[in-house]
């Protein structure tokens, strides 16, 4: 996870980075450059953003480095800074050395008093953790297994543990929650949960946008995964960014000029129904053959763990448990048994299959990087060399060259992280849209 600079001077700028790519949600605000036609409060929201996301990104900064840095007044940042203490967002720090000796008082953001609850919704799995502004959890709580007939009792027992975090911790100002894609926005459904369809007759929007004493934003898991690693990750993921995660499901988040990429009705990127063997491939659920998520999403690999017999007792695993104990043996550095052997194998098909995702993703968003995620992440090297050969034999090398494959750095286990990242990246980019600390016991 990125150490956040506390230093007094912004680090230096990797690439063409930018501060602009950070602040990149604000769908009201015209595309003219000019801004010439924004009312004046689009404006004003938009530039506290701006400093809010300079903060977070570099720490303890004067209202002369902001100034400079955002290429506005003085008089500008005065004002807005004004308003964001004023707001409890920001504070001041106390003296530091200005430009030319001259002291200047520096402002940092006040990330003690706004926690986030991130809800992953992962089939099988639902996970519910509280966050600071800056990542760091607070809280996690495992619920139980779900199966196909257990998801009401889950989104039950998922209400009453948001009402008891809201009551004990005033602070928590949104919550943010990653559903399993393709997701539509404009109808809060999941239009596909393969394996578990009983998760397409649950409104999220409805059942939990509603009736909540807080703002809660709702993203398909991929894509809240790529929020994760923007803010969490290393700096110059910012602008082209691809995360594709290889968990219980397959799928794909874009960040393409600061801006994730949607389509129409939400349900662009959805790389876990790109078939990569249309005449020949496994059948999929979507009603498509040969979708990637066929090959190799957890239940997928998992069920070649089985009918190889490679691990014993795998048939009463969990899928991610199946899918640690193939990679953590296909580790293994001594012995050369034949289930070494067929979990190497296994691992070598599993990165193949990954780097064919991976040359769609080069062909059609030419991100600058590809961060595996989730449950994939764990594949070890073999499964990234796997894919970065493919990638090589079957990408135009200009492009392959200039693409960068890497594991997440983000733990594993913070799938949950991207939920809650959903939310503060909305609190970035719209900061007058959330109050400070709620009165304690002001729950739904
Ligand atoms: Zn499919």
């Amino acid at each position: 996870m990125l150490e956040h600079s506390e230093s007094a001077t912004p680090q230096p700028c990797a690439q063409s980075f930018s501060i602009d790519h950070l602040a990149p949600s604000m769908p009201d605000f015209p595309d003219d450059p000019a801004h010439a036609t924004a009312p004046q409060s689009v404006v004003s929201e938009r530039n506290r953003s701006r400093t809010l996301w300079h903060l977070y990104r570099y720490g303890i900064s004067s209202r002369a480095q902001i100034a400079k840095a955002l290429g506005l007044t003085p008089a500008a940042i005065t004002k807005i800074t004004a308003r964001l203490i004023e707001a409890g967002i920001v504070t001041e720090t106390g003296d530091m050395e200005g430009s030319k000796r001259r002291r200047s008082i520096g402002l940092k953001i006040d990330t003690t008093r706004f926690h986030f609850i991130g809800v992953k919704f992962a089939r099988s799995l639902v996970q519910i953790g509280v966050f600071d502004l800056k990542g760091k959890r607070l809280s996690l709580t495992d619920m139980p297994r779900v199966s196909d007939d257990t998801i009401d009792a889950a989104i039950d027992a998922t209400h009453k543990t948001i009402d008891s975090l809201l009551a004990a911790d005033p602070y928590i100002v949104a919550i943010g929650m990653a559903v399993p894609g393709p997701y539509l926005h404009g109808t809060g459904y999941a239009a596909l949960v393969s394996s578990m369809p009983h998760w397409r007759n649950i409104n999220f929007q409805k059942e939990f946008g509603q009736n909540c004493p807080i703002p809660v934003f709702i993203e398909q898991d991929a894509r809240a995964g790529a929020l994760a690693q923007r803010l969490f990750g290393t700096l110059d993921d910012a602008g082209s960014l691809a995360y594709f995660l290889l968990g219980e499901g397959v799928g794909l988040g874009v960040i393409e000029n600061g801006r994730l990429v949607y389509g129409n009705l939400g349900a662009s990127t959805e790389l876990g129904h790109v078939s990569i063997d249309a005449v020949d491939g496994r059948k999929c659920e979507c009603g498509n053959v040969g979708c990637l998520e066929c090959y190799c999403s957890a239940g997928a690999i998992h069920e070649q763990i089985d009918k190889l017999g490679i691990i014993h007792g795998s048939e009463a695993m969990t899928h991610i448990e199946a899918c640690k104990a193939l990679f953590a043996l296909a580790e293994k550095q001594s012995g050369d048994t034949p289930q070494i052997r067929q979990a190497r194998g296994l691992v070598a098909d599993i990165g193949r299959y990954v780097g064919y995702g991976c040359v769609i993703i080069c062909n059609v968003f030419n991100p600058r990087r590809i961060v595996l995620g989730d449950i994939g992440a764990l594949g070890g090297q073999q499964l990234l060399d796997a894919a970065q050969a493919i990638v090589n034999q079957r990408v135009i090398p200009e492009i392959a060259q200039s693409t960068e494959i890497t594991f997440s750095s983000l733990p594993t286990d913070a799938a949950v992280l991207g939920a809650a990242a959903t939310a503060i990246t909305q609190f970035l980019d719209r900061p007058s849209y959330f109050r400070a600390a709620r009165p304690p016991g002001n729950a739904r």
